[in-house]
Formats: structure tokens, sequence, C-alpha cells
């Protein structure tokens, strides 16, 4: 494990896309075996977007680094969609598959796969249609700033969702809740947050190259999302399956939470 924190300037510098979605993001490796960490992902995220009242007109994704497996449950419910991440490299290569290049990766086992959950297996080139469509503007964005998009402010949104980022993007436990305050503030009062959060991993590692990850237990991220101003309405910890050499995560937290409305 590291003893040092990767900031952003290590993820502009060392982050290869193309090498991150090989590593992650294959629904089977090359020895045939699935890939259990991503399809039970895949799974929390139907659930917790199937939730009562998770719906409305725009969604922001923090932290969406080059992946879309995270928008393919949401993608049904909202209209529009931001996608957000620091990195230049890895917002790049997502304008790749939604501009449907030459060399963009390809989702589409993963796409089959979320579609076969909903129902239909054979939609899976509606939805992958469906999802270019909504996602309106990919924007850099800082977790650790007051304002993430700044010098550009977002009208608040329905929902928010974010995956595996803030453990990476965040140092220590401090700059944990106040990039949780950070990105609360881009959601309305009575809006969501949907996230995916490994639990006590300290690194993640492919291409030769480690990343930090702050250590978090079940009871911090819950806090810090309280503290937000957020109430929990469900929350669900998974054991990481067995078979990924590449980090040290114990668990997976799927969590959903409710912005409060002042009084
Ligand atoms: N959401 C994707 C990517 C997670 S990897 C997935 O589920 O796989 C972590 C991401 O956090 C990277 O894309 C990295 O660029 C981004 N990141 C790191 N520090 C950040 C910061 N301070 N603000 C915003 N994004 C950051």
């Amino acid at each position: 494990a590291p003893a040092v924190f990767t900031g952003t300037d290590v993820y502009q510098r060392s982050f290869n896309p193309q090498e991150y979605l090989r590593e992650f993001y294959r629904l089977s490796n090359s020895q045939g075996q699935p890939n259990a960490f991503l399809t039970q992902n895949l799974r929390a995220l139907l659930k917790m977007f199937s939730l009562e009242g998770l719906g409305g007109d725009t969604l922001i994704d923090v932290g969406c680094g080059p992946t879309i497996y995270q928008l393919l449950s949401a993608c049904e419910h909202f209209q529009e969609i931001i996608a957000l991440d620091y990195t230049d490299q890895n917002r790049r290569e997502l304008e790749k598959w939604l501009k449907k290049e030459a060399g963009a990766f390809d989702w589409r086992p993963v796409v089959e796969y979320v579609c076969e959950l909903e129902g239909d297996r054979e939609k899976w080139a509606e939805k992958e249609e469906k999802l270019r469509k909504k996602v309106r503007q990919v924007l850099k964005c800082d977790v650790t700033k007051a304002n993430p998009t700044e010098p550009v402010s977002l009208p608040p949104a329905d929902c928010i969702v974010s995956t595996l980022c803030l453990e990476a993007a965040c140092e220590d436990f401090a700059t944990f809740r106040s990039a949780l305050r950070n990105i609360g503030a881009l959601v309305k009062p009575g809006g969501h947050l949907v996230m995916v959060t490994v639990l006590r991993e300290t690194y993640y590692a492919f291409n030769n190259q480690v990343f930090s990850c702050l250590r978090l237990e079940k009871d911090v991220v819950e806090e810090a999302v309280e503290g937000a101003g957020f109430d929990v309405r469900f929350s669900e910890v998974q054991p990481c399956p067995p078979g990924n050499v590449c980090a040290d995560c114990e668990a997976v937290l799927s969590l959903v939470a409710r912005k409060r409305v002042p009084i």
C-alpha cells in the first residue's frame, strides 16, 4: 500500500483510462471468469435507481472517470445527464464513446448484462442510444472545491451519482466530509444522492501504477452523508468478491440518501 496520497496531479499525469477500463470493466477476464465486482455493482445500481422517488429532469455524475456503467440503469429515470471528472483524458475517453469514435471502449457486454437484468437483453443498442442522447455535457470538476465545477455554476440537479470517486479523491476524513458537502450542494432539496464506495481499501493498482484510497468504514460514510444534509434511505454492504488482486478492498457500500428540505 502506498504511504503517499495520490492527488489530482497524479491522476492528470498517470491515470491511463484505456488501461483502467481493460483492468476493471471487462465483463469477463481473459480466462473467461466473470467480473463479479462489476456485476455486483450493476445489480446494486439497478436496485437503487428503482427506489421510489428516484427520477426527474437532471442527473449529475460526479467523478465519472472514463466509465458509463453507473448510468445504465440511471438513464431510464432522468431526461438529462451531466458528467463531471477532474482528469482531462478520462473526460476525453468518455466523449469517445459518446461520439462513437474509433477506439472507444466496447461497453456492449456490460450494457447487455444490464438490459438482461432489466428484462430484455435485446434492448442494448436502444439503451446505448438513449444514454448517448441524454449525456448533454462532460465538464471538469474538483470535488475539493466549494463549487466543484467552478467557474461554471450548474443549476441544482434532481439527483447526483458518484461511484468510486470520493475515496480516491480525498486525502483524509475532513476532506471527505467537505467533499460530500461540496457535491451535496449540486442537488436540490428533496433530491437524491446515489453512491457506490469501497470500504477498507487503501490502494488500487493497474498498469504498474498505484493509486491511494481513503480507508472508509460504513459508519464514517453514513455520518458524512448525514452531515452534508442528507437522510440515508438505503445502505447495503456487500463483501468484495474474491479474485480481485489489483486492490485491497474488503467490501462495497451502496447508499441512497435524500437531501433534507429546510423547514
Ligand atoms: N466513477 C468511475 C471512476 C472512478 S476512478 C468508476 O466508477 O469507475 C476515480 C476518479 O476520480 C477518476 O476518474 C479521477 O479522475 C477522479 N478524481 C480524482 N480526484 C478528483 C477530484 N479532486 N475531483 C474530481 N474527480 C476526481
